[in-house]
């Protein structure tokens, strides 16, 4: 794999949220940690006009807010330069073009470019177009373009960007971002099962019973009612994150742990997936909209109350799904997935269930024993715990459950520069394992797709669950119709040694 960290970074949007609370601290920390070379730079791109010396100082405030006072910051910020750009102008890519040309030759960056997308997506299948065509991509060095989600807004839309990129980028060139894959215990789920010998034995569907994976946020829509209104969380969450956590804890083990061959594994797990479609749909998943409610003794308002939301929306901001996996492993195993807004807490939890022994010695009437799970961790705090059976103390062979826990040090909020951090390295090293394949993207929507066209065709009766809960009852009886129940997220803690 290539480890040339020298490389001009082109960042179109370089003035919105994501460049500031998650690309520049990112930056930032690979500087201070020594990952960058002397020899790097970084355009940012985006309408506002700016001096460079403005561009610097709004670099330096999002890593102080971030990260703190910092000493080598002036150092850091002397990196960056600004260009104010419409995209949609083909003039201004000329200009554009000088000035990285200017900063190549400056720092010697021997014509290694990273254009990373952190804009509308609307915008992605013409900037790579520019890029192509006004020559920013005609380069002696490595090219890479980074795009943010969503990557379309279905299978259709997804193929016409996809198109559209691959103009300009072979899809070795292409790192689709998602963020998820940056989370530091979303890539231990491979080693977790790889590398252990009492767990891969099990990991099939005569060990284990039910896989649920939550993501539950507490925050509403904020100010992304105009966006989430086209997305919702089957969009914004399921197609992505959710199935992506699906592909890792399925996937049959690499020959190797070459990014060809660990997604060639998560590829064939998207194969694999049960296609629901027509009135099935309600059978396999539910939607839910969020009325008002209390959340940390707080009244907040229902979804169709927030921002620039419709007052008749009918938007999920809450999916649950059983999800099936038509391979030999995986056959019978329902994997549970759920997500959703203004829920009850804020967390993202993955527990492997397995099946009961086939005889239980210890029974007492009032008292089965509980079955061992493998709940992994990933957000806010880290870690992995193993639930167990063992005998408590002092007591007549009455068997109790015991928890090994084993935790990182937790990060606590959402989405923390972290993930960004491991995944602008993994660029700039040129590895794209933990970066979404085209055909990953194409059977995610391909098995979205049929899902949300039938609920498009339906009005819900929404709002169906209140602010602060765990979601509708619809996704209790989703599990509870085959025998199983959600492992209560509040139960599930590990203690955090910080
Ligand atoms: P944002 O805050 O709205 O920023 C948009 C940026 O694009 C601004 O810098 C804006 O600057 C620039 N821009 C808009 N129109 C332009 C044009 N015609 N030419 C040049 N620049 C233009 O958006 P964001 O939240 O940073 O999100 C960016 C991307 O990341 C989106 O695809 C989003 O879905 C994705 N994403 C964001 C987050 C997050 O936490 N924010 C998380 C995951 C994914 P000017 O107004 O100065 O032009």
């Amino acid at each position: 794999m290539e480890q040339n960290m020298t490389s001009l970074i082109m960042i179109f949007g370089a003035t919105g949220d994501l460049a500031k609370r998650k690309l520049f601290p990112s930056l930032y920390r690979l500087f201070e940690r020594g990952k960058l070379s002397d020899q790097f730079a970084v355009v940012g791109v985006a309408r506002r006009p700016l001096s460079n010396d403005e561009f610097q100082q709004s670099v330096k405030d999002s890593v102080i807010s971030s990260l703190g006072e910092k000493n080598s910051l002036d150092q850091f910020v002397s990196h960056f330069y600004y260009q104010s750009h419409d995209v949609t102008d083909s003039n201004s890519y000329v200009a554009l073009k000088k000035l990285a040309d200017e900063i190549d030759a400056y720092y010697q960056l021997k014509g290694n470019r990273i254009f990373y997308l952190a804009m509308a997506p609307e915008f992605f299948g013409t900037i790579a177009l520019h890029l192509q065509s006004d020559g920013l991509t005609d380069v002696t060095g490595y090219k890479r373009l980074v795009i943010e989600k969503p990557f379309g807004h279905d299978l259709e839309s997804a193929k016409k960007l996809n198109q559209q990129i691959r103009t300009a980028f072979s899809e070795e060139e292409i790192y689709r971002i998602d963020h998820y894959l940056g989370k530091e215990m979303v890539r231990n789920i491979e080693v977790i099962r790889f590398a252990n010998a009492i767990f891969e034995p099990l990991w099939n569907n005569r060990y284990i019973s039910n896989i649920q994976i939550t993501s539950s946020e507490i925050l509403g829509v904020e100010e992304r009612g105009r966006y989430y209104e086209s997305s919702g969380a089957l969009r914004d969450m399921l197609q992505n994150h959710m199935l992506q956590i699906v592909a890792l804890l399925a996937m049959e083990p690499p020959i190797n742990l070459t990014t060809d061959e660990i997604r060639s594994e998560k590829v064939r797990v998207f194969r694999s997936l049960r296609t629901i479609k027509g009135e099935k749909v309600n059978d396999y998943f539910v939607r839910g909209q969020y009325g008002p409610g209390t959340i940390e003794d707080q009244q907040v308002p229902k979804y169709r109350d927030e921002p620039m939301v419709d007052k008749e929306s009918n938007t999920e901001t809450f999916v649950a799904g059983k999800v099936m996996i038509d391979n030999f492993r995986w056959a019978g195993v329902p994997f549970y997935i759920r997500t959703g807004k203004r829920m009850e807490k804020k967390t993202t939890k993955i527990v492997i269930q397995f099946k009961d022994i086939p005889m239980n010695l210890y029974y007492q009437p009032e008292k089965m024993l509980n079955p061992n799970l493998l709940v992994i961790h990933i957000q806010p705090e880290e870690g992995i715990t193993l639930h167990l059976n063992a005998k408590q103390a002092g007591g007549h062979l009455n068997a109790q459950e015991v928890k090994l826990s084993f935790s990182n040090t937790g990060t606590y909020t959402m989405n923390t520069p972290e993930g960004y951090e491991k995944l602008l390295y993994d660029c700039m090293r040129g590895d794209a394992t933990n970066f979404t394949h085209w055909d990953e993207v194409a059977y995610s929507w391909a098995f979205v797709d049929k899902i949300s066209e039938m609920w498009e065709k339906t009005k819900a009766d929404f709002p169906n669950y209140s602010a602060g809960t765990m979601g509708p009852e619809a996704a209790d009886q989703l599990l509870e119709k085959d025998g199983f129940f959600w492992w209560p997220v509040t139960d599930l803690e590990v203690d955090v040694c910080k």
